[in-house]
């Protein structure tokens, strides 16, 4: 498919005004000179049909959530209401200035306290940043606050404790924030081993983070052992709720002994994850740590909201401005319009849409550990080995029947490395749709058995056939002319390719 700048056609335009009415308009008389280009800039010239024919068939090439289950697992790719889109497209949001002064955006940074409270109240923490532009950058300004409590209590405490089932991102924070990582590694249920967290929990340890569930999809039961042993030493305890559509509603993370925690408002609370766009990685604190908060937090003065400065003990600001504010937008309008029973029906639909995909999986993609899960199931491709198929093979056939594969080969850790399937089908997909997911899983399975070269071949319906996943990462086409060239180089053909 070629770009629309190679659709152009010399004198084209998308539009047509009255000529009588500007003949005489010298443009320099209007606009300012720095603002004139020099020569002709080189604009596609296209008319409004080539411009919306373009872009329609561009999006019918992807495969997006609006078309179907999208069940990536550690992902949370759920239908969001587009009415939250309208919501934080409202111009008198849209064109709020950051420097607008404070009495002219009272309902920008009402808002902004407003669900401060409800994320106080939802998870048990004392105050929220809405400031961190997503779950890394959240992670970050957790451990720098965890770094500066400590210098202030003239405390080294120079290690962090992670256990190997925490997101990636949680050692590479740990790392950036100046601190050492000491892994633990899970018992034989998966979860934390507890006699092992005893014994590297000492003086020297600023803390642990926690992912819960953890990134199999499974909940600690024994959060409370482990509090006790990390508070015991003068640690902390950070929770990486990234993944809260799994426990809001059932379970405070400030209830469970946690001092810090964090959200991620895109994936869980209405703002679509994955396209890389805008994500808010909201941070709450209980009472000891609101003084180390980046700066400024929005406050209530009698009936005024203001912008505060936090104080001297802040790690100061860590981005521009105040936050990626339609994603607190959309958050907003959605904790309020699911209420505080929906919220808890929300995450039981998302727990239980998870034990159905595994229980009626289990038999077919065997799962690493027995037992049930959280908001997402772990299951294996491992049995198909002996038919030379691959967990790859098996989701590039589910592409054939028109379903979006789940996350393959992650975690990547024992005894999950070996050709994993994780599974999130959250609460917004439909029985009949999951249902449709297991009956194609099953199928698949069946062929694999029979039909090896059905799988090794997959998929056959797509615009794009099995591809090579190296070079496809290598040497991305970004222009027509590389897909020119790629196409020469490796001798495709209609048959196997089509752009
Ligand atoms: C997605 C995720 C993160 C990282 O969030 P980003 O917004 O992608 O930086 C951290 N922890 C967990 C558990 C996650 O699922």
């Amino acid at each position: 498919m070629k770009l629309i700048f190679e659709k152009n056609v010399k004198g084209r335009d998308g539009y047509s005004l009255p000529q009588d009415l500007f003949d005489d308009v010298n443009i320099g008389d209007c606009v300012p000179n720095y603002a004139l280009a020099e020569g002709k800039k080189e604009l596609c010239e296209v008319s409004e049909v080539d411009v919306v024919r373009h872009f329609t068939r561009s999006s019918k090439l992807n495969y997006g959530i609006d078309d179907g289950i999208y069940p990536l697992g550690s992902c949370t790719m759920k239908y969001n209401p587009k009415i939250n889109e309208k919501l934080a497209s409202l111009d008198s949001f849209a064109y709020a200035h950051p420097l607008a002064p404070e009495e002219t955006v009272q309902g920008s940074l009402q808002i902004m306290y407003e669900l401060g409270k409800l994320l106080c109240e939802i998870t048990g923490v004392d105050q929220y940043t809405m400031a961190p532009a997503a779950g890394a950058h959240g992670e970050l300004t957790g451990i720098l606050m965890v770094r500066k409590y400590f210098a202030d209590r003239n405390e080294n405490r120079h290690k962090i404790l992670v256990p190997d089932s925490a997101h990636g991102t949680n050692p590479a924070s740990t790392i950036m924030g100046g601190f050492e990582v000491v892994e633990i590694e899970s018992n034989e249920h998966g979860t934390v081993d507890i006699h092992k967290l005893s014994e590297l929990m000492d003086e020297d340890t600023a803390g642990l983070m926690l992912t819960n569930p953890n990134t199999v999809g499974l909940y600690d039961p024994e959060i409370d052992e482990i509090q006790k042993i990390v508070h015991a030493k003068g640690g902390l305890l950070y929770y990486d709720g990234a993944n809260l559509n799994a426990s809001f509603g059932l379970f405070r993370p400030g209830d469970g002994g946690f001092d810090i925690v964090h959200l991620n408002l895109h994936k869980t609370f209405s703002t679509p994850h994955g396209g890389g766009g805008p994500g808010a990685g909201v941070i709450g604190v209980k009472e000891p740590l609101i003084p180390y908060l980046p700066t400024p937090i929005v406050t209530l003065d009698g009936e005024k909201y203001q912008l505060s400065d936090v104080g001297p003990k802040s790690i100061g600001m860590i981005r521009a401005f105040w936050s990626n504010f339609p994603v607190l937008l959309k958050s907003y309008a959605w904790i309020l319009s699911m209420g505080a029973d929906g919220l808890r029906e929300a995450t039981r639909t998302s727990v239980i849409n998870a034990n159905y995909v595994l229980a009626k999986l289990k038999q077919y993609y065997r799962p690493a550990y027995d037992g049930y899960c959280g908001h997402e199931c772990t299951l294996t491709g491992r049995d198909y080995k002996k038919y030379g198929i691959k967990t790859l093979d098996i989701a590039k056939r589910l592409m054939d029947y028109g379903l979006h594969p789940p996350t393959i080969y992650f975690p990547h850790f024992e005894p999950y490395a070996e050709e994993t399937l994780m599974v999130e089908p959250p609460e917004s997909e439909s029985k009949e749709d999951i249902d449709n997911f297991i009956e194609v899983m099953i199928k698949i399975a069946a062929e694999a058995e029979a039909n090896p070269d059905l799988l090794l071949t997959a998929p056959h319906n797509t615009r794009i056939k099995r591809a090579d996943d190296v070079l496809a990462a290598k040497r991305p086409i970004l222009h027509y002319d590389d897909e020119l060239k790629i196409k020469d180089e490796l001798g495709y053909t209609e048959a196997n390719i089509d752009f």
